[in-house]
């Protein structure tokens, strides 16, 4: 097997699962919470988006299993400062790496690509999504949102 490529990715989850980049909360930011009952993992996601839907900043606060906070602190790593056009791709490309056959990962998710491994895991899976689920509400909370829309359902 690839040795090497296992090695960095054991490396990078447990740099991040120890030493969690963007952790914290923002205040003024859309706010959601998620759990993974199955693992134990929790996620508190703080988004703040811009006028146009861009991610401005993004902080997470949680606990759980190396894969889940890992995938957590990559994922507030690559998601600051993307378009919400950027952002969305980078949701389905990252749940696209994990579910299914991935020949060549988009070179955008970065070190996200190490995390291609718990595919072959459905359990892991849901640890590794876990971030990005609450991400996907934090976006469904920021087009309808509590306030009122005029933009239809696209
Ligand atoms: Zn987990």
């Amino acid at each position: 097997m690839n040795t090497d490529l296992d090695e960095l990715y054991q490396s990078v989850v447990l740099d991040h699962s120890k030493r969690p980049r963007n952790f914290g909360e923002l205040a003024d930011a859309v706010q959601v919470h998620g759990d993974n009952p199955s693992c134990g993992d929790e996620i508190d996601l703080s988004v703040k988006f811009g006028p146009e839907g861009a991610v401005e900043d993004v902080k997470f606060k949680g606990m759980g299993c190396a894969i889940s906070q890992a995938s957590a602190s990559l994922m507030t790593m690559k998601l600051k400062g993307k378009s919400e056009t950027d952002a969305r791709e980078m949701l389905r490309a990252f749940h696209d790496l994990v579910t299914t056959e991935v020949a060549e990962p988009p070179r955008m998710l970065g070190d996200l690509r190490l995390l291609q491994g718990v595919r072959r895991f459905p359990q892991r899976v849901k640890c590794a999504m876990l971030a990005w689920r609450a991400f996907e509400q934090a976006l469904a909370r920021n087009a309808g949102g509590d306030s009122v829309s005029t933009e239809t359902d696209a």
